[in-house]
């Protein structure tokens, strides 16, 4: 772990809190490049009727934008949940330096929970992968979100 990823997970945290509120599962992202945030998002799924508008897909596209460039070269993306496929597939398209996230995604994961997208060796590009950062707290938004959730549900069957 290095020195700021707590903090930048943190500011990551804040995101998927957002996300929260507003009834999309929480996973919240943000990219830092020379330890300044230069995009952050959460998923916005249900917002924008979006399948593929995750947090970490969302916060790439801006970053590229912020930069003007697609290659976010020596960039950090810090992520709330392990990424999934396609998630960790832009990752290495938008060549980012690291990746670091919080808790697994048994669903989705593409870190090794379902698929491993990002641990074969790549000729081009390879992203360093950090995981376990904040862990305890970005599991316990997702497991909040889903009981209330089921709660809701549940209620809504009498
Ligand atoms: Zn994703």
């Amino acid at each position: 772990m290095k020195l700021h990823d707590e903090n930048f997970m943190r500011e990551a945290l804040l995101e998927a809190k957002k996300a929260f509120a507003i009834g999309e599962v929480p996973v919240g992202a943000v990219l830092v490049l020379d330890e300044k945030i230069l995009a952050h998002a959460h998923n916005l799924v249900e917002k924008n009727r979006d399948a593929s508008a995750h947090a970490e897909l969302l916060c790439l596209q801006e970053g590229a934008k912020v930069l003007g460039n697609w290659r976010l070269q020596n960039t950090t993306l810090y992520c709330t949940l392990e990424p999934c496929a396609m998630c960790a597939g832009a990752m290495a398209l938008f060549r980012i330096k690291r990746l670091v996230y919080g808790a697994p995604d048994l669903r989705h994961g593409a870190n090794g929970s379902v698929f491993d997208v990002l641990s074969r060796f790549h000729p081009i590009h390879q992203v360093e992968v950090e995981s376990g950062v904040c862990e305890g707290e970005a599991k316990e938004l997702m497991q909040t979100f889903f009981r209330e959730r089921r709660e809701e549900n549940a209620g809504k069957a009498f």
